[in-house]
């Protein structure tokens, strides 16, 4: 069997060519939503704690600005490419539109391992590629936020530098900040949160308990980490968790606490020792009743997908199942919450934060939670609705509603000139 080139950016094309075909979307719309409309690569210097002066390459990619400003997180990975960045803004642009939050779709990355800088050597690298894009950034322009390998100190940091240059604060120039300079409650549990709502609609149409449910979340950051704890909280048992350096397994379920603890005291899950470990790749195909991939992108392929045992799969990783995993998924009848639905809940937050923001009049987080609550469960609804309607998988329903209302935005303005 030829497997498919794992590509994020093939396959994120390729999602949008199964919805753009079945819209028959107009050939020039297609031409325009296919690709990024502006991509800025930036070199820059930044001088080690040693005295040394390092090169570091990042990106800022616009997807697509026709609902609104450009909006999307900043990752800092080693691995990262800029085609990583094109699918990601790609997968942006119809995030947003899924739960209908007036954005573009955007992302932005520098290719560093920022566990190996000191504190220092990550705030001059910060706020130099902050600096390097401020020709593209702004609170009416493009909104960064945090993603992998990034945090709320370190938008505190973009905000500052962009704020130096503007001679006065601009809280709303990026998402995800510390609340102390006009975070949002809620935020850094937003993506988790929101993926917990999409969870609980699924399991109550498909009769399907939380409560008791078996679960195996890969990843344990900020998102993969909370999920586990509020799904513990909602009654399920968290069967195994992971990391970059590897996962752990425990059938009967694993101590969280301890789990966390752990990996704050040694750096990672893999080694804890009261269970069995597992790699990243064989923690997708543990039996579970709902896997929750929150890591990386092009996890679940059609090399494994036939070898995957949940019976949901709820994305908060952006771009974690290739197009043929999902079809050999949807055969099997395994319920996949697509990535730019389930994982919606940060950026959805990250839209509250701003509006917060730009009127300086700020929520409790039951405020925040409740709003969060009705834009899931309302998205998820409309996205069911057009799965059982069109006769698709989640994904290709989620994007029949995303393509066309960016479609439908890009026909009523028109092209200019
Ligand atoms: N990085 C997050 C995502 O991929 C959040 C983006 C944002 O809040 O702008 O959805």
């Amino acid at each position: 069997m030829a497997f498919e080139q794992e590509s994020a950016l093939a396959n994120a094309q390729k999602q949008f060519d199964i919805a753009a075909d079945k819209l028959q979307l107009d050939p020039g719309l297609r031409r325009i939503l296919r690709v990024p409309q502006r991509e800025l690569t930036v070199t820059f210097p930044v001088k080690m704690d040693d005295g040394r002066i390092e090169t570091f390459v990042g990106h800022r990619v616009h997807h697509n600005i026709t609902r609104g400003p450009a909006k999307g997180g900043i990752r800092y990975h080693p691995g990262v490419t800029l085609d990583d960045v094109r699918a990601l803004s790609m997968w942006m642009t119809w995030k947003c539109a899924t739960v209908s939050i007036p954005y573009g779709g955007a992302k932005g990355a520098v290719v560093v391992d920022p566990r190996a800088l000191s504190p220092g050597e990550l705030e001059r690298l910060t706020r130099r590629y902050t600096s390097e894009i401020s020709i593209l950034i702004g609170p009416d322009r493009d909104i960064p936020a945090p993603d992998i390998g990034t945090n709320a100190q370190i938008m505190a940091w973009i905000m500052d530098t962009y704020s130096m240059h503007s001679g006065h604060t601009v809280p709303a120039v990026v998402t995800g900040k510390p609340i102390n300079i006009g975070g949002s409650y809620g935020r850094q549990e937003a993506t988790a949160r929101g993926l917990s709502y999409v969870l609980r609609e699924a399991a109550e149409v498909l009769s399907f308990p939380i409560a008791g449910a078996r679960i195996a979340v890969q990843g344990f950051g900020n998102v993969g980490g909370t999920c586990a704890r509020l799904l513990e909280e909602m009654g399920a048992t968290i069967v195994a968790v992971s990391d970059s350096k590897g996962g752990i397994y425990r059938r009967s379920g694993l101590p969280l606490a301890a789990v966390a603890e752990h990996k704050a005291r040694s750096g990672t899950v893999a080694d804890f020792p009261e269970a069995d470990r597992v790699t990243n790749a064989e923690l997708l195909e543990l039996p579970c009743d709902i896997l929750v991939p929150a890591a990386l992108h092009t996890q679940i392929t059609a090399r494994n997908a036939d070898r995957i045992r949940a019976r949901i799969i709820g994305e908060a990783a952006n771009g974690p199942t290739t197009p043929e995993a999902d079809s050999i998924l949807y055969d099997r009848g395994i319920f996949v919450i697509p990535d730019i639905l389930a994982g919606a809940g940060g950026v959805t937050v990250s839209y509250f934060e701003w509006v917060q923001g730009l009127q300086e009049f700020f929520w409790t987080e039951r405020e925040v939670n409740a709003q969060l609550e009705r834009v899931m469960a309302s998205a998820f609804q409309q996205v069911l609705r057009t799965a059982h309607e069109q006769r698709v998988h989640m994904r290709t329903a989620a994007y029949l509603l995303a393509v066309s209302k960016v479609a439908e935005s890009t026909r009523i303005r028109g092209i200019y000139p």
